[in-house]
């Protein structure tokens, strides 16, 4: 192993704090994980221990550094878990309280009273986001107006509001470094995404003091050195910081354009590289997908909240989670495929509501066009193309932006090991499915910018170090004789939302 040349990039996502070491080749060396855990401590409260968070990625790294020797390792990066937000006392790094996640709606209340005032279109002109308690500016609020004298200490300097990944980088600094990057900010819904900065215009309506805020740099570049963290040798430094989504779709293919991306889990998100901020497709986020250290890419996002967990819930629904988890994934790729179709069967999973882009909270799911014929496998199949509909649902809405391409749908995450469900996406959408051969790609795409920051590279030259993809290509004959389901499809998501929630 050449000397200084791995790159130790940090995932720390909602349920783990994984550590992967990457040689020169971007070659992945080692890793190491620690479970997180999430507390909820009330009806829709999410939150987990600040200091967990940094203890638990502290000890990752801390572990693959001793793997791979503290003098091969040139470089941290972090990639993390988005719109979390996290307070602390700027005099001894003591956490306010527990980090606030994204999964939290504890302010859903405060951002009621936002729609109710109208700000609706002017937050969305502004930071690309819809008004919704995910994002951490309400959530900073909230952290402020828990402590004592909150806002008084913040306008004084004396608190610190950050995301994730500046409360990452504040403890591998031992404090020296306050500073997020622009994927990260452009999450807070305290950010402009026209002038690149926070805005004062949303940090009065938020109520969020602009000294307690992190200083924004790009995600790839140089934010500090570690300092005083046990098991870290001082002086590494740490060279690029993304949110976990924008590195997913960095390490796909560089955010060329027609590269977009969709992460499959339990819920999906789908990103599209754009050129610009203006956006003017109202169902969609606009946000910034990074800065590479040459430009700021924006990028345009839908979130869907129920995907693979379609699939869990026939899982559960049709007894087939009792099989052991192997033969399982053997099921929901040979039961689709021992029927032609669905017998004119659509799951409509909106098992707490639509997401992107129908957003609609209070649709409830149905299982519409049941007939006497039908069996499981029909049942497995349309809760499988449930996910298919729902991306092309969101794709077809991406094309109303003028820069939007789509040449090939990068793909990854647990459920894109179904092949059938891959080749069922390919033919829907009429374009090739490029399924990632690596399962990090997250700490991956840190990687790349920490690697194009340590060597000065351009970003097209990272090209050499992207993972290989299994590609799945479209019939295109089949593309054509899909388009009429895809319509039924559409007209039994109107019919969820004619309903109510359940009473
Ligand atoms: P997350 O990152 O959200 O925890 P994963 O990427 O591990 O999720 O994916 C888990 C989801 O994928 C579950 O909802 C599960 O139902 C679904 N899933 C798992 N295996 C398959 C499969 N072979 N085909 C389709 N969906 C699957």
């Amino acid at each position: 192993m050449a000397s200084k040349e791995v790159i130790i990039a940090l995932d720390e996502g909602t349920t783990n704090a994984k550590a992967v070491a990457l040689d020169a080749s971007g070659k992945v060396l080692v890793s190491r994980s620690r479970a997180l855990s999430i507390n909820t401590p009330r009806e829709g409260w999410v939150e987990q221990p600040a200091e967990l968070l940094v203890s638990a990625s502290l000890a990752v790294i801390a572990e693959v550094i001793e793997t791979v020797g503290a003098d091969n390792v040139a470089a941290l990066a972090i990639s993390n878990q988005r719109e979390t937000a996290v307070g602390w006392y700027r005099n001894n790094g003591r956490p306010l309280g527990a980090a606030i996640t994204w999964q939290c709606s504890r302010t859903a209340g405060f951002c009621q009273s936002l729609r109710q005032q109208g700000k609706e279109a002017q937050i969305k002109a502004v930071t690309g986001l819809p008004i919704a308690p995910l994002f951490s500016a309400s959530k900073m609020r909230w952290l402020l107006e828990s402590v004592p004298n909150g806002v008084g200490l913040a306008e004084s300097g004396e608190i610190c509001l950050g995301t994730v990944d500046s409360w990452l980088l504040w403890n591998l600094t031992g404090g020296d470094a306050f500073c997020c990057d622009y994927s990260n900010a452009a999450r807070t819904q305290l950010f402009n995404l026209h002038t690149a900065n926070w805005d004062d215009e949303m940090l009065a309506l938020f109520g969020i003091p602009r000294q307690a805020l992190p200083e924004i740099r790009p995600s790839s570049g140089l934010f500090g050195y570690t300092h005083k963290c046990a098991g870290i040798p001082d002086g590494i430094p740490v060279m690029a910081m993304i949110g976990d989504s924008h590195a997913a779709l960095f390490a796909h293919g560089l955010g060329s354009a027609g590269c977009v991306k969709a992460t499959y889990g339990t819920g999906s998100s789908v990103m599209a590289p754009v050129n610009s901020a203006q956006s003017g497709v109202d169902a969609l986020a606009t946000t910034v997908a990074w800065h590479d250290g040459e430009r700021l890419v924006y990028g345009l996002e839908g979130n869907i909240p129920h995907t693979g967990d379609a699939v869990a819930w026939m899982v559960e629904s049709t007894g087939l989670d009792l099989l052991p988890p192997s033969e399982l994934a053997q099921q929901l790729s040979q039961l689709p495929a021992s029927v032609d179709s669905t017998l004119g069967v659509y799951f409509v999973p909106a098992l707490t509501g639509l997401g992107a882009p129908w957003w609609d909270e209070n649709a409830r799911g149905m299982i519409r066009g049941l007939s006497r014929g039908v069996k499981r496998a029909h049942l497995v199949r349309a809760a499988l193309e449930s996910i298919t509909y729902q991306i092309a649902d969101v794709v077809m809405t991406m094309r109303q932006h003028d820069d939007f391409a789509l040449t090939a749908l990068m793909v990854d995450g647990g459920p894109t090991r179904n092949d059938w469900l891959m080749q069922y996406q390919a033919d829907l959408l009429g374009c090739p499915v490029m399924r990632s051969d690596v399962t990090e790609l997250s700490a991956m795409g840190a990687a790349l910018l920490a690697r194009k920051a340590q060597r000065g590279l351009p970003t097209a030259e990272l090209r050499q170090f992207l993972p290989e993809h299994v590609s799945f290509q479209p019939d295109m004959a089949r593309h054509g004789r899909l388009q009429k389901r895809w319509h039924e499809w559409q007209s039994a998501v109107e019919l969820t939302r004619l309903q109510t929630a359940p009473l």
